[in-house]
């Protein structure tokens, strides 16, 4: 007997999903602070937007406020996080990672028959924005790594550059490019030739 299938829905979340990954890797390791990076920050900001539009009446004073040292402050807080899932790879018993405080809500929608699953978060003061922005993107964080299945020791952060990025398969990826790989294996050649010829005279 079958008892499940894998439903459109499923598919359209994990593509879904999977943009949202990119943007965040795209986000934590971006400069933010040249103007080349300004569409990626309405991205992010649209992104954020339409994860409160879903949770009416909560959040809605938060994007109005300052925005430049926001997005600031959201980039370390998610390069942290990113971090935090880095260290913890050598999986020794369970790790906490962090929490969200408030009610998950499930319900059925006669409209569109179908079962809805909502997070509602604990409330928080006028002019905690950031702590808000913060939350959303825990939550997001916690979305994308449970639809799209990942494992913990695939988080890793590129020694040459610094960049963040996600191991798609099971063969060991040190660095986030080839750019960056062949740098490293270039500097490393040199020094070896340097050695070489410094022992010949
Ligand atoms: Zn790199």
């Amino acid at each position: 007997m079958r008892t499940h299938w894998t439903s459109k829905k499923q598919k359209l979340l994990v593509s879904e999903r999977r943009e949202h990954l990119d943007l965040f890797f795209n986000f934590a390791n971006a400069d933010l602070t040249v103007a080349k990076s300004s569409l990626l920050k309405s991205q992010m900001y649209g992104f954020l937007e339409s994860m409160m539009a879903e949770r009416p009446a909560i959040y809605s004073s938060a994007l109005t406020a300052e925005k430049s040292e926001l997005i600031q402050d959201l980039q370390k807080h998610l390069r942290a996080r990113l971090k935090k899932i880095i260290h913890n790879v050598q999986l020794l018993w369970e790790m906490p990672l962090w929490k969200i405080s408030g009610t998950l809500e499930f319900t059925v929608d006669a409209k569109t028959k179908r079962f809805h699953e909502r997070f509602r978060f604990r409330k928080i003061k006028a002019g905690n924005e950031l702590k808000a922005l913060k939350r959303m993107a825990d939550l997001a964080l916690i979305e994308i790594t449970r639809d799209l299945d990942f494992k913990p020791n695939r988080f890793r952060q590129c020694p040459k550059c610094g960049n963040f990025f996600y191991q798609p398969t099971e063969k060991k990826k040190i660095y986030c490019s080839i750019r960056c790989g062949n740098a490293v294996r270039l500097r490393s050649f040199r020094r070896e030739r340097r050695k070489k010829d410094q022992s010949r005279c």
